[in-house]
């Protein structure tokens, strides 16, 4: 299985914020569209960050309310891992426990085509173990 796979499913659309934007119009954003990331992009639709709930914890943490005057440039992570539809779901599962995040924006060519978090790559290998037990069941049977 694929990250391509994924996509297949969930779709290439990716929910932004831009580096100027506030704290709290992102939170908002989270909120509304029940997500735990917003990949931030520039004027030119380039990558400039991305933000997490983590991210957000961590300057409310810090600051109090303050935090949500500030900017998303200030408090985004400004190093984006990303990966190529054709990473194994394995590759993904070693990246996201070793970085220990738990989103990556999907890059084919330069192109942006997709977001997946940790609950798409589990979702994927729960499918995938219950067709094994399927077809396990089913050999048995017809054995
Ligand atoms: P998460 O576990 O995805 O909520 O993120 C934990 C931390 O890692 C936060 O500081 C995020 O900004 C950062 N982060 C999340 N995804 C990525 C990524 N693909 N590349 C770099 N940093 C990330």
């Amino acid at each position: 299985m694929f990250v391509s796979d994924i996509l297949a499913y969930k779709g290439n659309r990716v929910v932004s914020v831009a580096p100027q934007d506030s704290l709290a119009a992102a939170i908002a954003t989270l909120a509304a569209r029940r997500i735990g990331a917003l990949l931030v992009l520039d004027a030119d639709e380039a990558i400039a960050g991305i933000l997490s709930e983590r991210d957000v914890l961590h300057a409310v943490a810090r600051e109090g309310a303050q935090a949500l005057n500030r900017t998303v440039s200030e408090v985004m992570t400004g190093t984006v891992v990303t990966c190529d539809p054709d990473a194994s779901i394995e590759q993904i599962m070693e990246t996201m426990t070793e970085r220990r995040f738990r989103h990556l924006p999907v890059v084919q060519q330069g192109r942006l085509c997709g977001m997946i978090s940790i609950g798409d790559v589990v979702r994927l290998r729960l499918e995938e173990q219950r067709r094994e037990a399927d077809a396990l069941r089913e050999y048995i049977t017809a054995a």
